[in-house]
């Protein structure tokens, strides 16, 4: 059996090699490449991942894996062993479900769909990618139809990103949310807005960059084994464990745009470069799920370089390397400016309070649409009812409704938001137990110490990997399942003090 686990390592590690040379050719596009090799690149990078789903899909790897299935079955769930041969079983069936012809036609459908929405988007005109979208929610239904036994059509979409999440538990949990948020917008909106004027003045580039550097610096990224560049679109990517990178953008006259997005960024990169490195090249060693993932970014983006706390340390830094622009603005008044909340049209631009709702509202839209109680052509008007009645304004165009987000211009309708509400739920949840286990994290991090929190962040999350699923994961980290509690009241505490309620 050994050897049989060995010769399926290194099968799945050869494919995962193609992999991270695709990741390689995608960062360079997204960073350095000159526009004149854009052409070349989209084809090598679908002969890569051409050639990985080949190498996958080989029969061998199913009879290994088929091979293995007692050697599995006789280890504990959570050894290192069967969770490997697990997760890759996982994959290759998920790989081999979808009949090649059908993956060739879903892409070649979206990446028209995609052109039309480029075009489609500065010119306000929904007509124009209304047949594509309806064409997408079509394979939709298909691409989940090669995953029989579902409860809901949405589950198998979701499984892609967000494995071991339910349509019924996510729904239930996004309903309890949404009831508390919308009064908690109002109740803030219905005061003065903060005033976040000090964070739109001119910040040169450099000083940007080297602040946000040093700032993840001491959260725990190491740059022995990562770096930054420049993009249009932060992310994070991973070639090897040794070898973690993340991206970022700036705009010279809003401080909150690189700082911010840097961390969100080191926060999946500190996700990756924890995880073991024994689990190098092998399906486990990579995040849990997009939510899991996204709870991390989240995590030090918001409850850590959003809170008080941390500014209490950071604040003086950032008045000395920019004193012409803050030296006259306190920590209070640069705490308010970070924390603003209002309603606002653009689910990436939105803050904390409000974010999840735009989330709720777009997962809720696919459940109906996959369900058939929307119809693709009515989803304009359902959003401007749905936007106006949760976050209290109406968008005066598509624009900055339903044609914002390019997701379901670039992939399937369904499974494409939970994650990022699923993040927050679990950040905060996380966080308490972090702060249950370490009393002593919010005082360290008033004095700008991150090692407890990321060392225990990495004990009990970051090193297993994608070990277990999401509800594994709290269970085993939290004592309990995933639960909005601690979330809600994460926000009631924090904005009850901003706005005095
Ligand atoms: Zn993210």
């Amino acid at each position: 059996m050994e050897a049989k686990l060995q010769e399926l390592k290194k099968r799945l590690i050869e494919v995962n090699d193609l992999h991270a040379s695709a990741a390689l050719l995608y960062w360079d596009q997204s960073t350095y490449m000159p526009s004149g090799g854009a052409e070349a690149r989209g084809r090598q990078l679908s002969t890569l991942s051409e050639i990985a789903h080949q190498k996958f899909t080989d029969d061998a790897i199913g009879k290994l894996l088929d091979d293995l299935r007692p050697y599995e079955e006789s280890l504990p769930y959570d050894s290192d062993e069967a969770s490997l041969i697990r997760v890759a079983r996982r994959d290759y069936e998920h790989a081999v479900k979808m009949p090649a012809s059908f993956v060739a036609e879903f892409s070649s459908h979206i990446s028209l769909s995609y052109n039309a929405w480029t075009r489609a988007r500065p010119d306000n005109d929904f007509a124009s990618v209304l047949p594509y979208l309806e064409k997408t929610l079509e394979l939709s239904r298909r691409k989940a139809d090669f995953f029989p036994g579902y409860a809901h059509i949405a589950d198998p979409l979701i499984a892609d990103s967000d494995y071991g999440m339910e349509v019924a538990s996510i729904r239930e949990l996004f309903r309890g949310l949404r009831e508390q948020l919308v009064p908690l917008v109002h109740q803030i909106t219905d005061q003065p807005p903060a005033d976040d004027s000090c964070l739109q003045q001119h910040y040169p580039v450099d000083q940007q960059i080297a602040f946000g550097l040093d700032v993840i610096k001491r959260l725990g990224y190491d740059f022995e084994r990562g770096r930054q560049d420049m993009t249009h679109h932060p992310f994070m990517t991973k070639f090897s464990l040794g070898d973690v990178r993340i991206t970022t953008r700036f705009k010279e006259d809003d401080l909150r745009e690189a700082l911010f997005s840097t961390i969100h960024e080191s926060g999946h990169a500190m996700y990756e470069q924890g995880i073991r490195m024994d689990f190098e090249g092998t399906p486990i060693a990579r995040g849990a799920t997009s939510g899991v993932h996204e709870s991390q970014s989240r995590l030090w983006e918001n409850l850590v370089g959003r809170s008080r706390g941390f500014w209490q340390f950071f604040y003086p830094k950032l008045q000395a390397t920019f004193p012409q622009q803050l030296g006259d603005v306190s920590l209070d008044a640069f705490y308010r400016a970070i924390n603003k909340v209002e309603r606002s049209l653009i689910r990436t631009d939105a803050d904390e309070v409000t974010y999840n709702l735009h989330v709720i509202m777009r997962f809720d839209f696919e459940l109906d649409l996959l369900e058939g109680r929307l119809a693709v052509r009515d989803l304009p008007d359902a959003w401007r009812e749905r936007f106006t009645s949760d976050i209290g304004i109406t968008p005066t165009d598509d624009r900055d409704g339903v044609l914002q987000d390019m997701h379901w211009y670039s992939d399937a309708i369904g499974g494409q938001f939970q994650g990022y509400t699923l993040g927050n739920i679990m950040s905060a949840q996380l966080m308490d137990a972090a702060v249950k286990a370490n009393p002593a994290i919010p005082s360290e991090i008033q004095s700008g110490e991150f090692a407890t929190l990321h060392g225990w962040l990495k004990e009990n999350l970051y090193q297993h990997g994608a070990k277990f699923t999401a509800s594994e994961l709290m269970e085993r980290v939290t004592g309990g399942a995933l639960s909005t509690e601690p979330y809600v009241r994460y926000l009631r505490s924090k904005y009850g003090e901003l706005y005095q309620f």
